[in-house]
């Protein structure tokens, strides 16, 4: 999907809406109440009824649109403007592009729309070879809040960054390298191993292999998954053993910083989700639209 062919496709807000039908009615519309999967649909009134129970379920109720009234076209439109563009979109820009009168409200989409991103993303567990390490990330401190004196690290949010890698081997020249699949970042409310074990436990697959520094916040990982290999910490081992989970790091920390300029703390997860997101369907070119609507159109009850 591209601009032009979105302008095509959805026209008016009866498309949309009916676009977004289709696309629950793929994933299975079920019950809120009687948790069936068996629904009539009630053309006039754009709701389910469950043959169970005849409990209704509107188009919205169960997404992340559901609290909301803007309609359906809105939507689109800035889930079609955050897929086109590959680093992302400020919101204030968002609202330039869609003449609309009220930042709040667009901010408040974009919000729901990555935490819709993340909540995908956080269907799967990475496995295999896994690389794991903490970025640093720069955070805006909320007003009224007295930093400590010498305690620069308060301005900072950990946040724990994973990278599925597969070693690969090139048969002419015998050189080996590494080729990554998917990443996950997770702020950590702090570097205590109770929290990196907590990221640890939601995020990578029991039967992965894990690769990180020796920090004694890190103990813990080997029994947490199959193999757990550290290594002292040098530049060396950063480029052989988590190459990429620092150029993650490093392109992350540049995308957020280029368009956001300062996050507050509060929303860094929501920025990571799309970052990853993205990142992790770095391959699917314009398909990327219609992922996100059936990201968006998911129900979590
Ligand atoms: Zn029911």
């Amino acid at each position: 999907m591209n601009l032009l062919e979105f302008i095509s496709k959805f026209p008016d807000e009866s498309a949309c809406k009916e676009h977004f039908r289709l696309q629950r009615e793929s994933e299975g519309i079920i019950c809120k109440k009687c948790k069936s999967d068996k629904h009539y649909w009630l053309k006039g009134k754009w709701q389910w009824q469950c043959a169970a129970c005849d409990f209704r379920t509107t188009l919205r109720s169960g997404t992340i649109m559901e609290s909301g009234k803007l309609p359906f076209r809105k939507w689109y439109l800035v889930m079609a403007f955050m897929s086109f563009s590959k680093k992302g979109i400020s919101a204030k820009e968002m609202q330039r592009q869609l003449g609309h009168s009220r930042y709040e409200s667009i901010w408040s989409m974009m919000h729901r729309v990555r935490d819709a991103m993340g909540k995908r993303d956080d269907l799967y567990k990475l496995d295999g070879m896994v690389e794991f390490d903490e970025g640093y990330f720069d955070h805006n401190v909320p007003r009224g809040i007295k930093l400590k004196r010498g305690k620069g690290s308060q301005k900072q949010k950990n946040v724990a960054v994973m990278a599925e890698s597969t070693p690969l081997e090139d048969i002419k020249t015998g050189k080996k390298s590494k080729q990554c699949r998917y990443f996950k970042m997770k702020v950590l409310h702090s570097h205590k191993e109770e929290f990196v074990n907590q990221v640890v436990n939601d995020n990578i697959d029991f039967n992965s292999v894990v690769f990180s520094d020796c920090s004694l916040s890190y103990l813990a990982i080997s029994d947490l998954v199959d193999v757990h290999v550290s290594e002292e910490s040098n530049p060396n081992s950063v480029k052989n053993t988590l190459p990429w989970v620092h150029i993650a790091i490093t392109n992350a920390k540049r995308t957020l910083l280029g368009i956001y300029h300062k996050v507050k703390g509060a929303y860094l997860q929501n920025y990571l989700n799309e970052f990853c997101y993205k990142l992790n369907r770095r391959y699917f070119g314009e398909r990327l639209f219609d992922r996100l609507v059936l990201a968006v159109a998911k129900i979590y009850w």
